[in-house]
C-alpha cells in the first residue's frame, strides 16, 4: 500500500475552520495513515502561538510558583476548539493535569511540548486515528542527543497501518522519560523521522503557503513558485531565511528515497513544492531561489605575509572556539581574512574580548569590526559549471548601486553568498531576482 506521512503546521491547527480542512485532507486519501501535528499557531496577525504561551507559562511558574494566570488563556483556546468542533473528549481534565505538571516541571521543554500533546489528543478524536504519544517513540539519549537507533525501533514496533496514528510533533523523551523538545519548528523533523521509520513513500508537509518561492514575498512582489528543489538547495535556502521548513528536516531522509512534498492546507489542489534528494532529470533553472538573512558581524583581520605564516588561521579559529563563538563564513585574501559571525553568538559585548584575544594571538597589522551585515544566498544546482552566473549577479548589484562587502562561493558551486549592509539587503535581493526571474 502506498503510504504517506502528513505533518500539519500550527496555522493548520489554529482553529475550527482549518482543522476541518485537515480532516478532509486526511480522510480524503486512505494512504495518509500517520499524521504529525504542531500546536495551534496564530489565527490572525498579533495572535500568540500556543507554544510561545507555554514558554511564558514556564517563566511565570519559575517566578511565582504557578503558571495559572498564563495557562488560563491556553485553557480557553483549547476549550473553544473542542466546543466548536464538538469533539468528544474530556479536555478540562487533560488541561488540569497539564497545568499541574507544568507547575512541577523543571525545564521549559515539558511545558512547550504540551501544545502538540493536547492538539494530537484532540485530532485523534477528530480524525479517528489512534493517539500515539511522541514520548513513546521519539527517543533521546541521556545527554539529550537524538537516538536514531532506539527511535526507529520504537516507531516500527508501535505504529500500525491498520489503526493509523496521530502523533504530536516537536518532542520526544530521554531514557528516564523526561520530555525533551527539538529546536523551534521541530515538528517538521518529527514528520521526517516517522516517514523514515515506517518507510513511507512520501512525506507531505502541510503548511499555509503553496510551497517554496524563488524569493521572500515580503521582499519581492509575486515571486515565482519553486516546483522542484533538491535536499541541498532546501537546506541552503531554509538556513538562509526561507522559513517554510525547518532547515534540518531532510537529515532523517538523507539515506532514503522518500521525497518531501510541501502542500498548502488552504489550497490543497496546488501541487506545492516537491523536494528530492536527487533532482537529476528535472528541468533545473540556473538559480532556484534567493534568500537573505540579517544579523551578522564581520571581523576583518589584515597582516602582511599572513599567507606564509603557518598556523595563522588555526590560531584565529582557536580564539573563536575558546570564546564559544560560531563562525558562519571565512573569506580570505593573501594578507587578510574576514570572519563572518552571527550576532546572536556575540551577546553582551563579547566581540571586544574576541578582538583583544585575536590581537594577542596573531598580532595583526590591522583588525576592525563591522556590524549590520546581511547575507544573501543565491542558490541553484543549475549554476554548477555555468559561465556568467556571478557576472550576472554582480552586474545586477552594481546597477542597483549596492556595495558588496563580502563574497563566498560554496565549493559545490551551487550557492553564492553575498554580504551587504542590512539597509541594502532588500534592494539587493530585488536586483538579483529581477536579473534572473524578472
Ligand atoms: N510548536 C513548535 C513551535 O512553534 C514546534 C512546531 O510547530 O514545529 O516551534
Amino acid at each position: 500500500m502506498y503510504l504517506k506521512i502528513c505533518k500539519f503546521g500550527g496555522t493548520s491547527m489554529a482553529e475550527k475552520s482549518s482543522i476541518l480542512k485537515v480532516k478532509d485532507i486526511v480522510r480524503g486519501d486512505l494512504s495518509r495513515r500517520f499524521v504529525v501535528v504542531s500546536a495551534p499557531g496564530k489565527r490572525f496577525s498579533g495572535d500568540i502561538k500556543i507554544t510561545d504561551q507555554l514558554y511564558s507559562c514556564f517563566e511565570q511558574k519559575q517566578k511565582t510558583g504557578s503558571c495559572k494566570q498564563v495557562f488560563e488563556k491556553i485553557r480557553q483556546r483549547y476549550i473553544e476548539i473542542v466546543r466548536e468542533l464538538k469533539v468528544d473528549i474530556e479536555i478540562e481534565s487533560y488541561l488540569d493535569q497539564v497545568e499541574r505538571e507544568i507547575d512541577q516541571s523543571i525545564t521549559p521543554d515539558f511545558a512547550a511540548s504540551r501544545g502538540e500533546y493536547l492538539c494530537a489528543l484532540i485530532m485523534s478524536k477528530v480524525i479517528g486515528y489512534e493517539f500515539v504519544d511522541a514520548a513513546e517513540i521519539i527517543k533521546f539519549d541521556a545527554q539529550g542527543i537524538f537516538d536514531a537507533g532506539k527511535t526507529y525501533e520504537a516507531v516500527k514496533g508501535r505504529l500500525s497501518i491498520e489503526k493509523g496514528a496521530i502523533i504530536p510533533g516537536f518532542y520526544g523523551a530521554l531514557p528516564d522519560g523526561t520530555i525533551k523538545t527539538f529546536t523551534r519548528g521541530g515538528s517538521d523533523f518529527t514528520g521526517a523521522i516517522i516517514a523514515k521509520g515506517v518507510m513511507a513513500d512520501l512525506y507531505e508537509n502541510w503548511t499555509d503557503v503553496d510551497g517554496f518561492m524563488t524569493a521572500d514575498p515580503r521582499v519581492v512582489d509575486n515571486p515565482r513558485h519553486i516546483e522542484v528543489l533538491s535536499f541541498e538547495e532546501l537546506r541552503e535556502l531554509s538556513y538562509m531565511g526561507a522559513s517554510v521548513l525547518h532547515p534540518e528536516s531532510t537529515f532523517p531522509l538523507n539515506d532514503t528515497k522518500i521525497p518531501i512534498n510541501i502542500k498548502n492546507t488552504f489550497n490543497p489542489s496546488d501541487k506545492g513544492t516537491l523536494i528530492l534528494k536527487n533532482i537529476d532529470g528535472y528541468n533545473q533553472p540556473i538559480v532556484t531561489g534567493i534568500a537573505g538573512k540579517a544579523g551578522f558581524t564581520s571581523i576583518f583581520i589584515r597582516k602582511a605575509m599572513m599567507n606564509s605564516e603557518i598556523g595563522f588561521c588555526r590560531r584565529v579559529l582557536s580564539v573563536l572556539e575558546e570564546h564559544w563563538v560560531s563562525l558562519e563564513h571565512m573569506p580570505t585574501g593573501i594578507d587578510s581574512m574576514c570572519l563572518i559571525i552571527p550576532d546572536d553568538s556575540l551577546s553582551c559585548g563579547k566581540e571586544f574580548a574576541l578582538m583583544e584575544a585575536i590581537r594577542k594571538e596573531v598580532n595583526p597589522d590591522h583588525i576592525y569590526i563591522s556590524k549590520s551585515l546581511s547575507l544573501i544566498a543565491v542558490v541553484g544546482h543549475g549554476m554548477t559549471n555555468q559561465i556568467g552566473t556571478s557576472a550576472k549577479v554582480f552586474t545586477a548589484l552594481a546597477n542597483a548601486n549596492i556595495n558588496v562587502k563580502m563574497i563566498d562561493q560554496g565549493s559545490s558551486e551551487m550557492n553564492i553568498i553575498i554580504g551587504v549592509e542590512t539597509s541594502d539587503a532588500n534592494r539587493a535581493i530585488q536586483a538579483i531576482y529581477n536579473a534572473y526571474f524578472g
